[in-house]
């Protein structure tokens, strides 16, 4: 069989309701497209029918479906590192199965990828989000481009395409709190970016609550960037240089006008808030000591179950 063009690569937890529109719209897109294709779905440990779903696809074209099934769940950025240390294709496509990507706009990525841009970003144009979750990322938005050297319109679309290259880099990397996106700018030598239409999740709800939002941001910034811990040491410093400089005005003063009485309540105030700056300190240092530890650890990032795949013709 000829060389495999694209991989496309989809993340699948609890999305039994989305699968078939998926599937059939993917399948029509890539089919049109003539070059040769495969999808490697990864089953993220999901409770309804989605595994059997898939394995009807499979079923359906073994040459095109591969499916990953994990023993359980081990989040959406590890579904996809799973597929990328197994992809074919030159080019590899990442997208979520709830069709909030469209799967008609991947051509587009494409075209870009065939210009010679080695990581394709989508924009997602008019968002469908909630109105929450769009400022939360405009605000994380706003703290990564300060932060870090990432630069790019819209981390949060998981609709993109990136080279070969890139994704073999990013299977290397070997992290386990990860944001991929990220990584792949990171590796990128010519990245770019292209509008695509987003639409709201066809059906089943959203599997990230603000918590898990906070989490996967705080992998962002921590994975890339040590310039929280380079503030916080600043800031430490200034607070050091503010206290002796109140240590020596009260000797002073207690040499020249004597021992003070009041003050007591100002004293618990600088005292309150350099215990919560330290407390602070300890929860940031935290942050990269506890990814640190997990990667010490190297346990597996995550297990299978099964792979179901035909590679017999190669
Ligand atoms: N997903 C996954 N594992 C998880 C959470 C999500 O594989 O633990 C998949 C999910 O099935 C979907 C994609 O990741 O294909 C994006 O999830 P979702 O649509 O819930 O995120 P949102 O669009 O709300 O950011
Ligand atoms: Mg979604």
């Amino acid at each position: 069989m000829a060389k495999i063009y694209c991989s496309i690569v989809i993340p699948v937890y609890n999305e039994e309701a989305n699968l078939a529109a998926l599937f059939d719209r993917l399948t029509a897109t890539m089919d049109k497209d003539g070059r040769p294709w495969e999808v490697i779905f990864t089953n993220d440990g999901s409770r309804d029918r989605s595994g059997e779903l898939l394995r009807e696809f499979y079923e359906q074209r073994p040459r095109t479906v591969r499916v990953i099934d994990f023993n359980g769940n081990f989040g959406q950025h590890m579904a996809i590192m799973a597929a990328f240390e197994r992809v074919r294709g030159e080019v590899i496509v990442t997208l979520d199965a709830d069709l909030q990507n469209p799967p008609e706009e991947i051509p587009k990525l494409l075209a870009l990828y065939d210009q010679g841009f080695d990581a394709v970003g989508g924009k997602r144009k008019n968002r469908q989000d909630s109105v929450g979750r769009r400022y939360a990322s405009k605000l994380i938005n706003f703290m990564r481009e300060w932060t870090t050297d990432i630069r790019m319109s819209d981390q949060g679309c998981m609709l993109r395409a990136y080279s070969r290259r890139v994704v073999d880099a990013i299977s290397r990397s070997g992290e386990r709190a990860t944001f991929i996106p990220a990584l792949a700018y990171k590796f990128a030598a010519k990245p770019g970016e292209v509008e695509v239409v987003h639409a709201e999740r066809a059906a089943g709800e959203s599997k990230y609550n603000y918590y898990k939002l906070i989490r996967l941001n705080f992998d962002l910034v921590t994975g890339f960037t040590l310039v929280p811990l380079q503030l916080f040491t600043l800031f430490s410093m200034l607070c050091a240089g503010g206290s002796l400089a109140l240590v020596i005005v009260l000797a002073l003063r207690r040499l020249i006008i004597g021992p003070e009485e009041g003050g007591l309540f100002t004293l618990f105030g600088i005292l309150f808030f350099l215990v919560s700056v330290c407390m602070v300190g300890i929860g940031l240092i935290g942050e990269y000591v506890g990814r640190a530890y997990q990667c010490v650890q190297q346990r597996p990032r995550y297990v299978l179950k099964e792979l179901l795949e035909d590679l017999s013709d190669e």
